[in-house]
């Protein structure tokens, strides 16, 4: 009998009526002949609702109590879940991150799972239980409940069916799967079948939401399918695998495979800095020790101190506090200039077809220039090229990209 990971996101479970055919799934998978855990993510908006609640008392909470307050979301959702599945006659259990042994280290809000005492999970299942964890959570191995980062009851999921030797993961959520691009920026976005682990690292940290980046990263690590599939019907959805070896990038198959977008980013530039390597490296580790990730960075240094310039960026709700230790750190360095531009978004094309082909950079620079739209920073990697423009420009150069790549 074999062990399937289902997890439901949080707007599956955003009412009762919901609720009760995700239970129908769930006790259908069970009796087709399978041994279930099952991984929640919070009710709808809970989590967001938990957060503004504490920042009505700081906007800087202490880290232990933050996680501890936002892990109740996910208890609530299993506890619930577990009634409903009991109330239709099927056995149910469901267990916290600390009863589920999901042992990690003690970064509050970021917490990195370390260890999966599966003891207890495996006693529930032998009793014929349908198991629910709660997703996003797990206890440091001091005794404190933690998170996982926001996004990650899909990496709890993925740990699970890891640690339980299943070979794929079920990911349900209130879309049919991943997509070319957004269906709600572009009308014609088409669901992808198969994509690998590498273009859906590249797709998850570029700004698509259907699943966390961390957990695709641990999927290609174990080598665990992920079926990422809707939670009202029994579509195929998108596989997520190792096809990156077998893909074949012919003439006939398409380069591209999809299209990410961040929407809000800051574009920082520092011009004329002095020592600019140590003053970087002191900055960014700062920006780290704050948990604020840099993304696409540039620097260039024309023979003199005067015209040494780095740009960056990084997500918008950081900017804030990035602004702050900027400031500080700055203020008596001699730099000639600093530029903040709060309203850009970036756009990323993702395939593995990109290394194969590098006239492609040349066809987004035309669609670029066709549509006069300003490219403000540019980076290519191996199977990525990330633009940002100014948000207002966004919306239509993603259009723009996705007709021209006929996807
Ligand atoms: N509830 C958490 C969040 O909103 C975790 C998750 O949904 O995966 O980020
Ligand atoms: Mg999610």
């Amino acid at each position: 009998m074999s062990v399937v990971v289902m997890k439901f996101g949080g707007s599956s479970l955003s009412n009762l009526y919901k609720m009760r055919q995700v239970a129908d799934k769930i006790i259908k998978k069970k009796k087709d002949g399978n041994k279930i855990i099952v991984v929640v993510s919070a009710l709808g908006d809970t989590t967001d609702d938990l957060i503004n609640l504490i920042n009505k008392i700081t906007y800087d909470p202490i880290p232990r109590e933050f996680d501890t307050l936002l892990s109740t979301g996910e208890i609530v959702s299993a506890s619930l879940l577990s009634t409903m599945i009991n109330s239709i006659g099927e056995k149910a259990i469901s267990l916290t991150g600390y009863q589920a042994g999901i042992k990690t280290n003690n970064d509050f809000m970021y917490a990195k799972i370390k260890e999966i005492d599966s003891t207890r999970i495996k006693e529930c299942l032998l009793n014929n239980m349908i198991v629910i964890v709660t997703g996003f959570q797990g206890v440091s191995f001091d005794n404190n409940v933690t998170t996982l980062g926001r996004g990650g009851s899909d990496l709890t999921a993925v740990v699970l069916a890891a640690a339980l030797k299943s070979d794929f993961c079920e990911i349900y959520s209130d879309v049919e799967g991943v997509y070319t691009v957004d269906p709600n920026i572009v009308k014609n976005a088409k669901k992808i079948n198969i994509i690998s682990y590498d273009e859906m690292i590249e797709m998850a940290s570029s700004g698509a939401q259907v699943l966390q980046t961390r957990s695709v990263l641990v999927a290609k690590k174990f080598n665990v399918k992920i079926y990422a599939k809707c939670s009202f019907n029994n579509k195929e959805g998108t596989i997520i695998c190792d096809i990156s070896k077998n893909k074949e990038v012919g003439m006939e198959s398409s380069l591209i495979t999809g299209i990410a977008f961040d929407k809000d980013q800051v574009k920082i530039s520092i011009i004329g800095l002095l020592n600019i390597e140590s003053c970087v490296t002191n900055l960014f580790d700062n920006f780290i020790n704050d948990g604020i990730y840099i993304d696409m960075l540039t620097y260039s240094s024309i023979n003199t101190d005067i015209n040494n310039t780095i740009s960056f960026t990084i997500d918008k709700q950081y900017f804030v506090k990035a602004k702050s230790i900027i400031n500080n750190m700055l203020c008596n360095k001699n730099v000639k200039d600093i530029f903040y531009n709060d309203d850009v978004s970036k756009i990323s094309i993702i395939g593995i077809g990109i290394k194969s082909d590098y006239s492609i950079v040349s066809k987004i620079l035309k669609t670029f220039s066709d549509n006069k739209v300003n490219i403000l920073m540019i980076y290519i990697s191996e199977i990525k090229i990330s633009i940002v423009v100014d948000k207002k420009n966004a919306t239509k150069s993603i259009n723009e990209l996705h007709y021209m790549f006929k996807l």
